[in-house]
């Protein structure tokens, strides 16, 4: 079901939400595209943040939850659904060496917190743009430090609305991969444990880290990060092979100096981008009959969002 925007505004500005008419995916997210949004709404609080999931279940409108937007998609064409930013749900508490952060919380203001508290093993998430909650959904990580590895709870609501708080283990994390995601469940906050260091290691720690990061990656341009994935082939080299690097559609440009990264480097629209994914993905199943995923979440391309899943392209079709 879809209501008109005017409804569904009046209906959310009543939660106490923050609501808006004029967002588009582009100011959402670091790919910077993506068309109008029917409705902006803005928790400010875990509180009103279950609200408003429960409310969208109920009216059965189409929605997604967005956090930092890097990792997301989304068509160029009008959204008619809800985007449900949760950046303003950001409380973060540490006791100890356990911090306990709301989903919107940015990572960079948890590393801050890490740095000053001399708290190590959780210097990737000095490195990754990223919300906690896109973090916990996608076990977010680098260098042989990710998500999984520091998580000792997470709380959240089930795709029937109800909350839940589950261990490490019940979170089932994979590469890239959770329960969350699988199940379209939204993370409400996540309990991390981290390892008592010093503020100087940690800062050392994640200035090698980082240094690695800008040496072989693409930071500065508007992308996703590495666009494709497979749970157990690295897909760079296979990428780099078929000949990728510098591959370039409209104003969209596989990156030269990270094949996963596909680049929007003059006014790319999300279709030029869209179009590259659907050739690598093609052209990797018909060289290694290897059925790559997209890391990012494709919004609105030809189907309705299939909240856990992410497109696959295997029909060898182009
Ligand atoms: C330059 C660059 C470098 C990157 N490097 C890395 C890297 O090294 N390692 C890595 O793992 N990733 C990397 N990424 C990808 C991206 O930063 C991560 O996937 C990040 O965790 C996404 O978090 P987000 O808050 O931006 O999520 P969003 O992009 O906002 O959303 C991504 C998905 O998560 C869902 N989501 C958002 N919030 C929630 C929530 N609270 N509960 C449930 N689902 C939610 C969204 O609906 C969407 O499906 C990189 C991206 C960029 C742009």
């Amino acid at each position: 079901m879809s209501l008109p925007r005017e409804k569904l505004a009046e209906m959310f500005a009543r939660t106490g939400v923050t609501v808006r008419t004029d967002c588009t995916f582009s100011s959402l997210t670091t790919l910077r595209v993506g068309g109008e949004i029917k409705l902006t709404v803005r928790p400010q609080n875990k509180r009103q943040l279950v609200a408003c999931l429960r409310l969208l279940d109920k009216l059965g409108e189409q929605y997604i939850v967005v956090g930092n937007g890097s990792n997301i998609l989304a068509n160029d064409g009008f959204f008619d659904g809800v985007a449900v930013v949760t950046k303003d749900v950001n409380a973060l508490r540490i006791r100890g060496n356990v911090v306990t952060a709301d989903c919107g919380t940015n990572t960079a203001k948890i590393f801050a917190s890490l740095v000053s508290s001399g708290l190590g093993d959780g210097e990737f998430l000095g490195c990754i743009p990223s919300t906690v909650g896109g973090a916990v959904r996608g076990n977010a990580g680098c260098f042989g430090q990710d998500v999984a590895s520091v998580v000792q709870s997470v709380t959240a609501v089930t795709d029937n609305g109800r909350l839940c708080t589950l261990t490490a283990e019940e979170c089932a994390f994979s590469k890239r991969d959770s329960i969350f995601k699988r199940n379209g469940w939204t993370v409400l906050s996540a309990k991390m444990r981290f390892t008592p260091s010093t503020p100087q290691s940690v800062r050392q720690k994640f200035a090698e880290m980082h240094a690695k990061k800008a040496a072989t990656q693409p930071l500065g341009v508007p992308s996703a990060g590495s666009m494709l994935f497979h749970s157990r082939f690295s897909l760079s080299p296979m990428l780099d092979k078929l000949g990728f690097k510098g591959m370039r559609v409209g104003g969209a440009e596989v990156s030269k100096k990270h094949v996963g990264f596909v680049l929007n480097i003059d006014k790319a629209t999300a279709e030029d981008i869209y179009y590259i994914l659907r050739y690598e993905t093609n052209a990797l199943w018909r060289a290694y009959g290897i059925a790559a995923q997209t890391e990012v979440t494709c919004v609105g391309f030809g189907r309705q969002i299939e909240r856990g899943q992410n497109d696959i392209f295997t029909d060898g079709q182009e």
